[in-house]
């Protein structure tokens, strides 16, 4: 029979982006590779409800759930290196517990009681932890956002705290993550900021069992002996979480100096030695990319390419599907105009235009678009990718000069994007409905839609199945008024929302776009979800995979990057 769920609380010190997503995820998957059932979650210490209305280029990427959960980027790590979705239940942040604890208050719950941080916050916290307790799951592994010392982050941590006595011996384990710097002038590690954080973390009533250092060089045992000592953890718990060239590397890293041995010793996980074969192979494929393939990404939010995380992620492993490493060139939309798309598109052998909200930048990806369409360059739209493509067709190939998405232009004659505010769900059999008086949050079509793909298309060639699952964040869908008139143009619809079933034949079936495409240009596809979100180094995503391929056949566009030297005449010299 198993045990009860063990837990592995991890905070982290002295400063923010230390790495704790990416240690945490190579942690778990660690312990997934010793045989183990393994699943994480994110305590984000913000007021906000979630990540979903925080602007990209100030936080990053929001990630989406299968069921529709806006989180932190830093659940994408953890599905990329587990290879197992995450849930709603996997993101928390403060704004949610104390929104949770405010709902309780109204509802009478607290029976007229003083509502207080200790206990009301706290328990919601505790019991947010433990939702995730399951008879199927040997270890979670809980990442607390921020640094230890922000007042946000109190709550958190004294929940933490609570729990370990609850929880008893060998039940859970405290990793803390710090910043070892090196300073130049005396080429010395400093380990004072380390001790320092830890001191903070005590005087909350948290010893960490084990620390973990970043660091851009290796640390020396005697440097590790005087932390484990000022930090009054044994001498073999202390670990370095070195600079990495290439974040995959890291599992086999932190395997090397025993990081999961001691976790699994301290928790009572089993002696069982991990499989790393599938990291050690990915990252010398990685070492070992034998082509490069540029591709431009025509976005808005291109001053923090954190905004990307996922998407530049899935190109990478699509490249790595093809044993080549990608030339990313981020293009700020705003800097196109139809005098200068040769000199930003004109090298590029794939173009890509992401997901993204509001008008800025719109009419320069819509001018990529074309230009993708008319030299025949490999082009991918993602969400409002897809939506420009759309909207460029109808313009330029369909007539509907003045074609616009209702998110740009509401009053547009023809609002070939629009905002629906009804359709069947086939997640829940149920008519669903976007009420335009919603929030921002939930007036959006959010997480994982069946889409049918049809035969003969490029998406159905790539996926090589009929029906697949992805993920949606988008308010504004294709038209369904236009479908006739833009397929008659040549316009290939190459995905749908299945129809609603046979029970429900009084249920309108809007019959929702996903998927559109080209038939005369070697690869040009739309697809109103996003992708990127189920992509992973192990399982590069099918059509990140097939855009990649295309774009690789695009040799004239690596003509042009570089000029072949003149061939010598052929004109029978030599005779
Ligand atoms: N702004 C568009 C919409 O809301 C596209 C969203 C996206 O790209 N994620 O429909």
């Amino acid at each position: 029979m198993r045990q009860k769920t063990k837990f592995i609380f991890i905070t982290g010190g002295v400063l923010s982006s230390l790495g704790k997503g990416l240690t945490s995820a190579s942690l778990a998957a660690l312990l997934k590779a010793k045989g183990l059932s393994v699943s994480m979650q994110k305590l984000d210490p913000y007021l906000n409800l979630d990540p979903g209305t925080m602007n990209p280029r100030q936080h990053g990427e929001v990630f989406v759930t299968d069921d529709g959960a806006e989180t932190d980027m830093d659940l994408g790590h953890y599905e990329r290196y587990l290879g197992t979705p995450m849930t709603r239940r996997s993101s928390f942040t403060a704004g949610r517990i104390y929104s949770q604890v405010l709902a309780k208050e109204r509802r009478g719950d607290y029976l007229g009681g003083t509502v207080q941080v200790i206990p009301h916050v706290t328990d919601e916290v505790k019991e947010a932890i433990l939702s995730m307790s399951s008879h199927d799951l040997d270890v979670v592994l809980v990442e607390v956002g921020g640094t230890v010392g922000d007042i946000e982050g109190q709550p958190f941590l004294e929940a933490l705290r609570q729990l370990k006595g609850e929880m008893g011996k060998n039940r859970c384990l405290f990793l803390h993550l710090t910043l070892v710097p090196y300073l130049s002038t005396t080429g010395e590690p400093k380990t004072k900021p380390t001790q320092h954080s830890v001191k903070e973390l005590r005087s909350i009533g948290i010893q960490p069992d084990i620390i973990v250092c970043r660091s851009s060089r290796p640390i020396s045992q005697d440097s590790k002996t005087k932390i484990a000592l000022f930090c009054d953890v044994s001498k073999d718990a202390v670990f370095t979480a070195m600079d990495v060239e290439n974040i995959y590397e890291l599992p086999i890293k932190l395997h090397e100096q025993g990081l999961e041995r001691k976790v699994s010793s301290l928790l009572r996980l089993g002696r069982r030695e991990p499989d790393i074969a599938p990291w050690v192979d990915l990252v010398k494929r990685q070492a070992s990319l034998t082509e490069s393939v540029s591709i431009a990404i025509v976005g808005k939010y291109v001053e923090l390419i954190e905004a990307y995380k996922s998407l530049h992620e899935a190109l990478t492993h699509g490249g790595l599907a093809h044993n080549a490493r990608i030339d990313f060139n981020y293009i700020n939309a705003e800097d196109l105009k139809s005098s200068n798309l040769e000199k930003y598109l004109g090298q590029a052998q794939g173009i890509l235009v992401p997901g993204g909200f509001g008008p800025r930048g719109i009419e320069g990806m819509i001018l990529a678009v074309g230009y993708a369409r008319r030299k025949k360059t490999p082009y991918f739209g993602i969400c409002l990718g897809m939506q420009c493509a759309v909207i460029e067709f109808s313009r330029h190939q369909a007539g509907l000069t003045k074609a616009d998405s209702e998110e740009f232009k509401p009053k547009s004659h023809h609002r070939v994007i629009f905002r629906m505010t009804g359709w069947y769900d086939p997640n829940t059999g149920l008519r669903a409905q976007r009420n335009p008086d919603d929030d921002l949050g939930g007036s959006m079509r959010l997480g994982s839609y069946p889409c049918r793909l049809t035969p003969g298309t490029k998406a159905r060639e790539a996926y090589g199945v009929d029906l697949v699952h992805e993920r949606h964040r988008h308010r504004f869908e294709f038209n369904p008024d236009y479908i006739n008139i833009l397929t008659k143009h040549g316009l290939v619809i190459s995905g749908q929302m299945p129809e609603s079933p046979l029970e429900n034949p009084d249920m309108p079936s809007p019959k929702l776009v996903e998927v559109v495409e080209l038939a005369n240009h070697p690869w040009f596809l739309g697809c109103q979800f996003h992708p990127e979100f189920k992509s992973s180094p192990m399982r590069p995503h099918p059509l990140f995979k097939a855009f990649i391929g295309a774009a690789l056949k695009n040799t004239h566009a690596e003509e042009k990057k570089e000029p072949k030297e003149p061939r010598e005449s052929k004109g029978g010299k030599k005779a």
